[in-house]
């Protein structure tokens, strides 16, 4: 057994209690595995639930999903291409397997192996293994990550950015043009304008849909879900969404994303369809949450569709969301910030929660000017 490496990483001890930056151990890559040194990690929203909540993993733990950087070390007979060492790569935070069930049926965004809560003994503190939060841990300088949840970066782009695609983006995007299949023409309506939710204005935008209307009671974020694609904008604060909804598309909208958390917005989503809509429910809820629905509007050819990550397999979708970044299709940049140091993480996490920060981010290491 290898010596391993020491790194920094933001440990979680308990729901809501500051993180603390700690020196940790980060074994070597064993077989089919690489270890990254992280460039940038974005904090999603899920990981500001899991924090304040503690549902889904346990303590102590090293949060953060968003995370690209350096390939610094691969495991022994790896038979992954271009897993070389130096190779600049995001995070996907799907295992991808390739072996369970999931994954042989072309669906790696619900493969077996993903969860909140790995305890694989990559990431350690005095001994103790730490809680790997969704296989990844991005708020550590170094992670150990099987070969095939890291897909490479193109040059150009710059890691600060692709960090993003490992989760909100893909999980966004995805929601509304794979899991929702927005169409050409569509009318949409996007519940939550954080990364996940402008990401979905993007992805409706992208499938050509002829209408874009983002839901959200900031107006900082409704004006950025303007630049990004919305055709139309409206708070809550002004009144009933879901009527306003109907009363601008004739009877209800194709398609309706909801990303922000919680029943009563999946509800809003479903309530704002016209007959045959598809409502795409992808915001992270407490454990206890239920949806109620009237069964007679599902016969109106009303759906309601959970997704996760997007329904996006990592390695046909992230470098397709590449391309789009390098042809200005995709806009990641005005989604992200402010930016932070690990030193600070803690603020990371308060300027999400009081929603100044659509995708707070902490930079590890400033990428060298190409
Ligand atoms: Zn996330
Ligand atoms: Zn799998």
């Amino acid at each position: 057994m290898s010596a391993g490496v020491r790194a920094r990483a933001a440990v979680a001890h308990g729901p809501g209690e500051p993180l603390r930056v700690e020196e940790v151990s980060v074994r070597d890559p064993g077989p089919g595995e690489v270890r990254v040194r992280i460039a940038a990690c974005g904090i999603c929203a899920s990981d500001l639930h899991v924090w304040r909540t503690g549902e889904g993993i346990g303590f102590p733990a090293v949060l953060g999903h968003e995370a690209a950087g350096w390939i610094d070390a691969v495991g022994p007979a790896l038979a992954e291409p271009a897993m070389d060492v130096g190779q600049r790569v995001v995070i996907a935070w799907t295992p991808r397997c390739g072996r369970c069930r999931a994954c042989r049926s072309g669906r790696p965004h619900v493969c077996a192996g993903i969860t909140t809560d790995a305890h694989d003994g990559s990431l350690s503190l005095r001994g103790v293994r730490l809680g790997r939060y969704m296989n990844v841990s991005g708020l550590a300088e170094r992670v150990v990550v099987p070969a095939g949840s890291v897909v490479p970066v193109p040059d150009g782009l710059p890691l600060g950015s692709a960090c993003l695609v490992g989760c909100g983006v893909a999980t966004g995007f995805g929601a509304a043009a794979n899991t929702g299949g927005a169409r050409w023409g569509e009318s949409v309506a996007v519940f939550g304008c954080g990364g996940v939710g402008l990401s979905a204005v993007q992805g409706a935008r992208v499938a050509g849909a002829a209408r874009i209307v983002a839901i959200d009671p900031n107006p900082a974020r409704l004006a950025l879900a303007r630049r990004l694609g919305a055709t139309d904008v409206l708070s809550p604060g002004d009144g009933d969404p879901v009527a306003a909804l109907h009363a601008l598309t004739e009877g209800g909208v194709d398609l309706a994303v909801e990303a922000v958390g919680g029943a009563a917005a999946a509800r809003q989503a479903f309530d704002a369809l016209a007959p045959g809509g598809r409502a795409i429910v992808a915001g992270l809820t407490r454990f206890t949450e239920e949806l109620r629905i009237p069964v007679l509007s599902l016969l109106l050819d009303k759906s309601v569709h959970g997704s996760i990550y997007g329904s996006s397999d990592p390695w046909r979708d992230f470098p397709r969301l590449f391309d789009l970044c390098a042809r200005g299709a995709l806009q990641i940049e005005p989604m992200v910030g402010p930016d932070f140091t690990l030193d600070t993480v803690n603020d990371a996490f308060a300027a999400l929660a009081s929603g100044r920060a659509v995708r707070p981010r902490v930079i590890f290491e400033p990428e060298p000017e190409p």
